[in-house]
Formats: structure tokens, sequence, C-alpha cells
């Protein structure tokens, strides 16, 4: 802290305190035990058995290898550890008349001099040909859909070497397992109640205090203590956006389930008059879960909707969950950050929640404080954190904007609501001529956008004009060549049941 001139703020020890101990309190002691030297840095972490974790986020994606190689984590003890299966995309359901699409992890085939693959399967089905579907093009969306899945492919002559993939994991599971890895590193876990924070004459976070009495000294707080942020908001009262206008499903009831008689590669997003469902397989059960909207459907509704929904049979009690969909426009504050639910939360339909606390954790760790909190790098940190959150809080729009669904008020709702003027310039731009443009590495690249604007019916009128150099009957042919490839392929991987089972 700017006042604190008693020690040398760059080599006296740090004392790090993280309030809360779900997904984003354990990765974050993890990260941080796994890079601050012991001798300069503690760590501790409080958080409190009796009011229990959220208990879900159980859908991943691809970004979460970088999390696990920064710790250097044995994803195949990870997978045992947390009952994972594996994740090749995601299936949307009655999104829109026209049926069914998969968002899959990975490119569509093959780009040609430069021109990117869609732009030619749109020239050829803007022609007439009968391309098929684009999913045809897509290795990871041809496993899912046959329920396939191997994580290398040792193939010669084939240049796709690996498939993109992500895990289904146990959120319970998943921080025992992190909080296994933290301590020994030299997390000191903390069990007890938080109840208020003591703070200094410029308002910066001295200590929490516990409900037994206990002090919990510190130099920096982190505030993972889910959807209360007992410190960033009822301490310190950073302020927080409400994007329910844009996305109204602001409430859940998650109930799992016995496992299927097959364990799909994919996640899957169903909707519903008021929302959607979740289905996310683990390996000795199942996730379900209602998304719906509090203004068109009540909590009473969505749970007896649910039951009649999930054909196996229910293993636990339902867990009732609301939210406000945002971000806090400054994650950070004086000495305390928010990470996870604390710092904003974009609904689960993109499974995004997990990736956000990684890339805060990196953030975090690039900008890492000492004890007089440059105001800068809190500034640059809160800058990014908030870009980032408002990209993926356009393209969870574009699902809910982009549909011909009518039967219902909800539907109607957000087919005919605004959207920010970033997302209709991304909508725009397609429309015109196919053209997808990642801004300021955003999460989500041109092939996810792409695999929802095509999934949801958006045909642009035109293609890129360096289409122009390839005929109809050239793009066919390589179009033939590349889907009888991918599908030969595909057939020779063993099925997901299978390799789960090899893997013991
Ligand atoms: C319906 C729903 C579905 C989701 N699905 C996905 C998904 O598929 N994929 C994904 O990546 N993300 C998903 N998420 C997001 C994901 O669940 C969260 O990002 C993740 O679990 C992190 O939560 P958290 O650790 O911030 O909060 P929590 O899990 O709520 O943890 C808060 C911690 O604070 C502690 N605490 C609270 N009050 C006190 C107190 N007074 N004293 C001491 N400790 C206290 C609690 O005990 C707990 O340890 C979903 C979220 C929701 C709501």
């Amino acid at each position: 802290m700017k006042t604190d001139t008693r020690a040398d703020a760059t080599t006296s020890p740090f004392n790090i305190v993280i309030l809360g101990g779900g997904s984003a309190g354990w990765m974050t002691a993890a990260a941080l035990a796994n890079t601050l030297p012991q001798e300069h840095f503690n760590i501790s972490l409080v958080e409190s058995e009796q009011i229990g974790t959220v208990s879900v986020g159980e859908a991943t994606i691809p970004g979460i290898h970088d999390f696990n190689r920064f710790l250097n984590i044995n994803e195949q003890e990870l997978v045992k550890a947390t009952n994972a299966t594996f994740k090749l995309g995601i299936e949307f359901e009655g999104w829109t008349k026209g049926g069914k699409y998969l968002h899959p992890f990975g490119p569509y085939g093959l780009n040609k001099n430069g021109v990117p693959f869609h732009q030619l399967w749109l020239k050829a089905k803007l022609a007439g040909e009968d391309v098929g579907e684009l999913v045809n093009f897509n290795m990871e969306g041809l496993a899912a859909q046959q329920n396939k899945f191997s994580p290398k492919l040792n193939i010669p002559n084939f240049p796709i070497k690996h498939l993109n993939y992500a895990f289904h994991l146990d959120a319970v599971l998943y921080a025992n397992y992190l909080r296994q890895y933290a301590e020994p590193k030299g997390v000191k876990r903390i069990e007890g109640q938080f109840e208020q924070a003591r703070l200094n004459n410029e308002g910066f976070i001295q200590s929490l205090t516990l409900t037994d009495g206990r002090e919990v000294p510190g130099d920096f707080f982190i505030d993972c203590s889910g959807f209360k942020a007992l410190l960033i908001e009822k301490t310190l009262h950073a302020r927080y956006e409400d994007w329910r206008h844009w996305l109204p499903c602001d409430s859940a009831v998650a109930i799992q389930s016995k496992s299927q008689p097959q364990v799909n590669s994919f996640t899957k997003a169903i909707a519903h008059e008021h929302g959607w469902r979740w289905q996310i397989p683990l390996q000795n059960r199942v996730g379900n879960g209602l998304v719906y909207s509090s203004r068109f459907m009540t909590e009473d509704q969505a749970l007896e909707k649910l039951q009649s929904l999930v054909k196996e049979e229910l293993i636990t009690e339902p867990n009732q969950l609301r939210w406000v969909n945002g971000c806090r426009p400054e994650p950070w504050r004086k000495n305390c950050v928010a990470i996870g639910l604390s710092a904003g939360f974009i609904e689960p339909l993109e499974s995004t929640g997990l990736q956000l606390i990684q890339s805060a954790i990196f953030r975090l760790l690039s900008l890492f404080p000492d004890k007089h909190f440059n105001q800068s790098n809190i500034d640059t940190y809160n800058r990014f954190a908030n870009a980032e959150i408002a990209s993926i809080r356009d393209f969870v729009i574009l699902h809910y904007k982009q549909t011909d669904n009518d039967h219902s008020p909800f539907w109607n709702y957000c087919r005919n609501m605004d959207v920010p003027d970033s997302l209709k310039d991304k909508m725009e731009m397609y429309q015109q001529n196919g053209n997808l443009f990642r801004e300021n590495n955003e999460l989500f690249s041109e092939l996810n956008w792409l695999s929802v604007m095509n999934g949801q019916g958006m045909l642009p009128k035109t293609t890129h004009p360096l289409t122009r150099q390839f005929t109809t009957q050239e793009i066919m042919s390589d179009l033939q060549q590349i889907e009888s490839g991918y599908s030969r392929i595909v057939d020779s991987l063993p099925s997901h049941d299978e390799f789960l089972a090899m893997l013991g």
C-alpha cells in the first residue's frame, strides 16, 4: 500500500489471502503456489465447508490444457481423479426451427491459397451445389456425431495430428484435486466463516474477521467468494454491470442422474420454451441442468420440467441457482482482486466460467502487485478483463438473437431484442460476404463464430473476393476429397466408451 513505508515493499514477505474454496479459489491457490516462491510469499485460503460451493461448472473448453500444462498436471491422472470424460464440442438442439447443429472445437476443412475453407464451402453452396453440412468437414464434429474419441491421430501423410478437445469433469472433485496440489506447495487452508473485513484509513483491506473472532491479516486479498462477492462488493463496493436485457436467462436448477448407456463425447444444450437445458456426461453419472429466465418461468415450474425431461434415475437433490449476467467493471480495486463468480458471470451456454478464471489468474500473474499497488497495473488488468468478458457476452447473445424460434414469449423477446453494436457489426459483416475477424485476442475465434452463425441459419449474400480464383467445380472436387478422407479416418477411431475403458 502506498502509505506502507515501514518495510521495503519489494523484499518483505507478501501475504496473500484468498477468500473462498470453490473452483476459483483452488485454481488461484494452485497457480500462485506453483509460481510464487514460498520464502517471499505466504498464501492462505479461507473457506467454509458449511457454506459449500456452487457445485456446478463441469464443462470446459480446450483452453484448460494451457492451465494443466502450466501446473504440470498429468491429464490422465486428472481424468481419473475427477471422473472426467472428453468433450469435442457442444450440440445445440432446438435453437432454431432447423433442428440440431454442432459447435465443435477445431478447424473446418483446409484453407486454399489463403482463402478460409468456409468461404469455399459458401461459394459452392451459394451456387446451388449440394455441399452437405459444414460439420462434415470438421474432424471433431464428425467424431462427436459418432461418439468417437482419440486425442492423437497417427495417420501417415494426414495433416491433422490430434483432435481438439476439453473435459467434462466433476466440479467438486476438481476443487479437491487442486487443493491436494496446492497444500503441499505451501497454501495454508483456514476453515472458517468470514464475517467482515477491517480496512485501513485509505480503504485498503487489512484483515478478515471470521465469525469465531479469528483475524486473518494480509497484504493482498483475492475474492473468490462466489456470487456473494464478500470483499469486492460487500466491502469495497465495486459496482456490477447488469446484462440481463441481452442475456435474460438468470436461473438454473441442476440435478444429477445415473449414466446413460452411451457416454457422449460432447455437451448437449437443448432449447426449451424459456431457455435451455444441459446434459454433461461424466464417467459415473450425468449432470443435468435447466437454465431459464425468471421473467418467464418459476423455480417450481423449472424443477418440474427438468424432472420430467431427465429419463435416467435422479441421484441428487435439486440445486437451485440464481445469477445476474454481467461483469464488474473494476474486478480489481485497491488491494483486492475478484476472481470467479465474484468478478462476473455469463450464463453457462458456452462453458466459459473456468476459462475466465484461468485467464484472470494468468493476467494477475503478469501484472502481479507489490505492496505499492501501482494503479496503472490495476487499470490494465481491469481493461483487459472487461474486453474479455464483453466479447464472450456477444458470442453468447448471438445464440439467442439469431433464431427463428417464435413459439414462446421468451424466444420472441430474444429474437427482437436490441444487441450490442459490437455484435451487430460482426453479424452484419458475416451476412455481407461471410467474413469473420478475431479482434484483440478475443477468446472465441473465427471458427467458433462460424459454427454458431452457420448453425443458427445465417447465410451470407456473397463470399470473399478471393474466392473468384476458384471455380465451383474445383471447390466441389476438394470438398468431396476432404469429406471422404475425414469420414474414413473418423470411422477408424475408437468409440468414446472404448477410449475411456482403455484409460482404465
Ligand atoms: C448454473 C451454472 C452452471 C455452470 N456451468 C459451468 C460450466 O459448465 N463450465 C464452466 O466452466 N463454468 C460453469 N459455471 C461457472 C462455474 O461454476 C464457476 O465459474 C466456478 O465454479 C467458480 O465458482 P467460484 O469458485 O467463483 O464460486 P463458488 O463455487 O460459489 O465458491 C465460493 C466459495 O466461497 C466460500 N464462501 C462463501 N461465503 C463464505 C463465507 N462467509 N466465509 C467463508 N467462505 C465463504 C464458499 O464456501 C466457497 O468455497 C456454471 C455456473 C452456474 C451458476
